[in-house]
């Protein structure tokens, strides 16, 4: 496995929001964790990227115990988070936010990957060099996701990032999911879009109070009834 994690715990004072989760993301994996509204899914990922100390349990990426790393530790080793809300720079520049994401790594490929991004993202390619803050909330999500892609990492993680998207820029993120999958990155996707999460993920989890309700492959979540009800509005 490429990310390993036991029994996480996660409080907060006496608010235990991560109550002993474990889960795995594989090579090449797209793992998506569900949970309503203070399920403790940003505080799982807080967790992982190392700004929460976690108060029991272990974390291990590609091997190694990350469990107390500090976050440049584990966005050297490959893990890179697109915050919730995404977090970009407003009154920096499309070009600075990118160049933020590369802090860690050396010059070496860096203009390359740069241009990659902005063939990617053609959108951010024309505003390169105005603030982030004439992007639409779509174009911002996009910018978060290539500062994140330009620290070369090997695990995404990406904190609902469908949040307060139109339905034309959720359908164009989860597409880019999809393709940066395809190019052999590892997602663990946390979302609230639970169809369009389980559509694009292999397996998942789903949380409720800070535990683990259910976990399985993708196609068995969808199916599971409980799921259903709760999430996918059936009756
Ligand atoms: P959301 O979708 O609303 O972000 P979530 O599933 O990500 O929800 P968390 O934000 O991880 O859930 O919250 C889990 C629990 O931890 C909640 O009870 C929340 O009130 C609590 N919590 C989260 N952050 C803090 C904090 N900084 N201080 C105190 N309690 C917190």
């Amino acid at each position: 496995m490429l990310l390993d994690v036991k029994d996480l715990e996660v409080t907060y004072g006496r608010t235990r929001a991560v109550r002993g989760v474990s889960l795995s993301v594989a090579e090449g994996e797209i793992v998506t964790v569900l949970g309503s509204n203070g399920a403790g899914k940003t505080s799982l990922l807080r967790a992982l990227q190392g700004a929460r100390k976690p108060q029991g349990g272990k974390i291990t990426f590609d091997g190694r115990d990350m469990t107390n790393a500090s976050p440049a530790t584990r966005l050297a080793a490959g893990m890179a988070l697109v915050p919730e809300g995404r977090q970009i720079f407003v009154s920096m520049t499309v070009h600075e936010n990118l160049l933020m994401g590369a802090y860690l790594r050396g010059e070496g490929g860096l203009d390359r990957d740069l241009d990659a991004i902005y063939e990617r993202f053609p959108n951010l390619a024309t505003r390169r060099d105005m603030k982030a803050s004439v992007l639409s909330g779509g174009e911002q999500q996009m910018l978060a996701v290539g500062r994140a892609l330009i620290s070369r990492p090997r695990l995404m993680m990406l904190d609902e990032p469908s949040l307060g998207l139109s339905p034309l820029f959720v359908a164009k993120l989860f597409a880019l999911i999809r393709e940066i999958n395809d190019g052999g990155l590892s997602i663990l996707l946390v979302e609230q879009n639970t169809h369009m999460a389980l559509d694009v993920a292999q397996r998942g989890v789903v949380l409720e109070l800070g535990r683990e309700m259910l976990s399985g492959s993708a196609a068995e979540l969808a199916a599971d009834p409980s799921l259903a009800e709760a999430y996918l509005g059936a009756a």
